[in-house]
C-alpha cells in the first residue's frame, strides 16, 4: 500500500485558525442538489444521531440504520458524568489552548495535532446546540451551565445533567433525528444490522444488513456512507459497554479495505463495579466524576479484611493523593486503573476477590453534607445501592478498573474519511483524537463534534467533488457482498436437535456462544489488558489461534427455521471480535514503548511510568487487512509544532 493513500490532509499553517481555513475552503452543494443526494448513517447514538440530523437540516436525502428498536437505545444514552467544553464558566483558567493542551498531553502525544485543537475549538457550540435543543444541564444558583472536574485536568470543564448526560444529550439528538423523519427527509431502519461494506470500484456505496425479525438481507446504497457504530469494548467480553455493542461494523470495512488504527489503544477505567461471579455478562461504570468527591484509598498492611469504617485514618494508603500530589485521585484513567491494580496485585485489595479498591465519600459528606452530595450523584448512589447491597454514603463503594473505551478505530483522515473514499466514520467508531488515553467527558465532545459539526461540512466537500453513477441492487457488488453476508451465516447453522446451542456438552454446535465469548475475553484481558507484555502477547496470538480454529469447527447455532435468531447475532459477532482480536494483539506487540493505556511492562521508568520512545513510535500504526495472510502495518507520522512532547508528569 502506498504511503499516500495514508494522506491524513492536515491543514498548514497556523494551528488556531486551522479548521475555520479548511472550512472556508471546502466545496459546497446548492440546495436542490443536495435533495438529490442519499447519504446512509449506520448507527444512531450520539455520532450518528447528530450527522443524520445535521444532514438533513441541510439537505440531503439520509437513511438511517440502527439493530436497536428506537434509535433512542443507542449506547450513548448510558454515558454518566458529562460532556468536556472549554467555557471557563467557572472561572478557573479555563480556554481552548489549555482543553486543546490537555487533549495532546492526556493522550500521551500520540493524537493528531490539528484535531484535538479542532476539537477544543468546536466544544464550546456544542453546548449552545444542545442547550438550544432543550438538554437540562445542571446549572448553578444564579443560572450558569454547572461543571465539575474530570481527570487529567486542573480546571472544571465538564458539563453535565446529573449523572445522565449521555441520556439527555441522546434525547435532544435523536428529537432533532425525528423532527427529519417527520419532515420526511430521513428514513429511519430499526432492527437492520450491517453485515457487509459495498464498494463499488473500491468507492463505498452502500451496505448489507439483516433485519432481525425476519432474517432478510437487506441492500442499503448511497452517494456516502457513514459509519457511526461506537467502540469494541465487548472484545474483552466484560467490559462497561452494552452487551450488544460489537466491532462488526467496522471490522467488515475493514475486510474490505479500509485501514483500522491503533488497535491496541484501549481504555480500562478505574471505577467500576467489581465483577461478582464467572457468569456476570457485563460490569457497571461509577461515573468519574465521582472522584471529585470520592477519596480512593487501600489499607496500608495487606490482607486487612476489617470493615473499612473501622480502619482508622494512620492504617489507610490514599495511594493516588501520596503518588500524584498534584492531580491527587484526578488523575487520568490509565495512571489510576495501573496503581489500582498494582497494590491489589501487591495484596492492599479489599473485597471477596482481593480485586477493589475503596472510593470514599465520607469527608465529602462531612463537607457538604448528605444531601448536596447525593444530589451531585443521585442516580449513581442509588445504581450502586441497588448493585452490591450497601450503602456508599455510609460505606465506601469498592470499584475495580474494567474496559470501557475504545481509542483505536477506523483511521480517518482530518476530513473523518477513511482509506475507503466515500466512508466516513464518526465517533468513538473512529480512532481520532485521543491518542493513547481518552481523557474522561471527551467522547461525548467527540462524537458530537464530528457528527454536528465536522462530517457535514466534509461530506458536503466529498459529494460536490464525485461523480454519481447510479448502482442498483443487482451490480456485481451488492451481489458479491450479499453472497458474503449469506455464506456467512449459512455457516453457522445446523438444523434444530443436531447440537442445539445452549446444551453446553461439547462437540459441534452444543456450546452457548456466549461460552466462546468469555474464552475470549479471558484471554484478551490477561494478555492485552492494563498491563502487557512482549512473551505473553506471543503466547496470547497462539492461544488465539487455537481458539480461532476450534470455533471454525464447532461454533454453530441452531437453525430453528424462525429468522430471528440471537444466538447467530452473537456468533457473527463473535466471528468478527476474534479477528479483531488477533489484530489488538499484534498491534500491542508492534508497539514496542509504552503510552497512556498501552503500557508495555518492558518499558516503564524506575517509578513505573509509561515510558514513550518517540524516536520509534511517534507515529499513528494503520493496519492492512489481507485476506489469508498477515496483515501489514502503516504507518502516519506525528509532529507536534505548539506543544512539545515531554514526559506526562501528574505527580
Ligand atoms: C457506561 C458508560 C458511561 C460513559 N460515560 C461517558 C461520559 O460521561 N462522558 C463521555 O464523554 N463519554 C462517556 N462514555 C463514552 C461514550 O458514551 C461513548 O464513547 C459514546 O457514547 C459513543 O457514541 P457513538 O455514537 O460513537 O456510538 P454508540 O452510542 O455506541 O452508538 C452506536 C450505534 O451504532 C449502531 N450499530 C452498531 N453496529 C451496528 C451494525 N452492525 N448495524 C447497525 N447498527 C449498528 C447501534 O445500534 C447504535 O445505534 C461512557 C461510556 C460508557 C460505556
Amino acid at each position: 500500500m502506498s504511503r499516500s493513500r495514508l494522506d491524513p490532509r492536515l491543514p498548514e499553517g497556523p494551528l488556531g485558525s486551522a479548521w475555520q481555513r479548511t472550512r472556508e475552503g471546502l466545496a459546497l452543494i446548492s440546495p436542490s442538489n443536495k435533495r438529490r443526494l442519499q447519504v446512509l448513517v449506520v448507527g444512531t447514538g450520539l455520532a450518528g444521531s447528530s450527522a443524520a440530523a445535521t444532514l438533513a437540516e441541510q439537505g440531503y436525502r439520509v437513511q438511517v440504520l440502527t439493530y436497536h428498536d428506537s434509535p433512542r437505545r443507542a449506547h450513548s444514552v448510558a454515558a454518566q458524568g458529562g460532556i468536556n467544553a472549554a467555557r471557563n464558566y467557572a472561572g478557573d483558567g479555563d480556554s481552548v489552548e489549555r482543553l486543546f493542551r490537555d487533549t495532546v498531553r492526556g493522550g500521551d502525544f500520540r493524537a493528531r495535532e490539528a484535531g484535538c485543537h479542532r476539537l477544543a475549538e468546536i466544544s464550546g457550540a456544542i453546548i449552545d446546540q444542545c442547550v438550544a435543543q432543550g438538554v437540562p444541564f445542571a446549572r448553578e444558583y444564579g443560572g450558569l451551565l454547572a461543571q465539575r472536574n474530570f481527570g487529567g485536568a486542573l480546571v472544571s470543564r465538564t458539563f453535565y445533567a446529573r449523572g445522565q448526560t449521555g441520556q439527555q444529550l441522546l434525547y435532544g439528538a435523536v428529537q432533532a433525528l425525528l423532527r427529519q423523519v417527520e419532515a420526511g427527509r430521513v428514513e429511519l431502519f430499526t432492527r437492520r444490522e450491517m453485515l457487509e461494506l459495498i464498494s463499488v470500484e473500491g468507492v463505498a456505496r452502500g451496505v448489507v444488513c439483516r433485519h432481525r425479525l425476519s432474517g432478510e438481507l437487506e441492500t442499503f446504497l448511497a452517494d456516502a456512507v457513514v459509519l457511526a457504530t461506537g467502540g469494541y469494548s465487548n472484545v474483552f467480553h466484560l467490559s462497561t459497554n452494552a452487551v450488544q455493542s460489537n466491532a462488526s461494523a467496522i471490522w467488515r470495512a475493514h475486510c474490505r479495505g479500509a485501514l483500522f488504527a491503533n488497535p491496541c489503544f484501549t481504555q480500562i477505567h478505574p471505577t467500576c463495579i467489581p465483577s461478582g461471579d464467572g457468569d456476570q455478562s457485563k460490569l457497571t461504570l461509577m461515573s468519574e466524576s465521582l472522584r471529585n468527591d470520592g477519596r480512593l484509598w487501600l489499607p496500608l498492611q495487606p490482607g486487612d479484611r476489617r470493615d473499612p469504617n473501622s480502619i482508622p485514618e494512620a492504617e489507610r494508603d490514599y495511594f493516588l493523593e501520596r503518588q500524584y500530589p498534584t492531580y491527587g485521585n484526578m488523575v487520568p484513567r490509565d495512571v489510576a486503573s495501573r496503581r489500582a491494580r498494582e497494590l491489589c496485585l501487591a495484596g492492599h485489595g479489599v473485597g471477596p476477590s482481593g480485586r477493589s479498591v475503596y472510593l470514599d465519600l465520607a469527608e465529602a459528606i462531612a463537607r457538604d453534607g448528605k444531601e448536596a452530595i447525593e444530589s451531585r450523584y443521585g442516580n449513581l448512589l442509588e445504581m450502586y445501592a441497588r448493585i452490591s447491597g450497601e450503602d456508599p454514603t455510609t460505606t465506601p463503594l469498592r470499584i475495580y478498573p474494567a474496559p470501557h473505551y475504545t481509542m483505536g478505530g477506523l483511521w480517518v483522515d482530518y476530513h473523518l474519511m477513511s482509506t475507503i473514499p466515500g466512508l466516513f466514520v464518526l465517533g468513538e467508531a473512529n480512532f481520532s483524537e485521543h491518542g493513547a488515553n481518552r481523557l474522561g467527558a471527551s467522547a461525548l465532545m467527540q462524537g458530537l463534534a464530528d457528527g454536528y459539526f465536522i462530517a457535514p461540512a466534509t461530506i458536503t466537500a466529498w459529494l460536490a467533488d464525485q461523480p454519481h453513477p447510479a448502482v442498483h441492487a443487482e451490480h456485481p457488488a451488492c451481489r458479491e457482498a450479499r453472497a458474503a453476508a449469506a455464506a456467512r451465516i449459512a455457516a453457522l447453522l445446523v438444523p434444530a436437535g443436531d447440537g442445539p446451542a445452549g446444551t453446553g456438552t461439547g462437540g459441534a454446535g452444543r456450546r452457548p456462544v456466549e461460552l466462546w465469548h468469555r474464552q475470549l475475553g479471558q484471554l484478551m484481558i490477561e494478555a492485552c489488558g492494563i498491563s502487557r507484555q512482549g512473551g505473553q502477547l506471543k503466547s496470547a496470538l497462539l492461544e488465539l489461534e487455537a481458539l480461532r480454529g476450534r470455533c471454525a469447527e464447532e461454533l454453530r447455532v441452531s437453525d430453528h427455521g424462525t429468522a430471528n435468531n440471537p444466538e447467530l447475532e452473537k456468533a457473527l459477532r463473535l466471528q468478527d471480535f476474534l479477528g479483531l482480536a488477533e489484530l489488538m494483539l499484534r498491534d500491542a506487540l508492534a508497539r514496542e514503548e509504552s503510552c497512556g493505556a498501552h503500557f508495555r511492562q518492558e518499558h516503564q521508568s524506575a517509578d513505573g511510568e509509561a515510558r514513550r520512545d518517540d524516536a520509534n513510535f511517534a507515529h499513528i500504526a494503520a493496519w492492512e487487512h489481507r485476506p489469508g495472510a498477515e496483515p501489514v502495518r502503516h504507518s502516519e507520522p506525528l509532529s507536534y509544532s505548539a506543544i512539545q512532547p515531554s514526559q506526562r508528569n501528574y505527580r
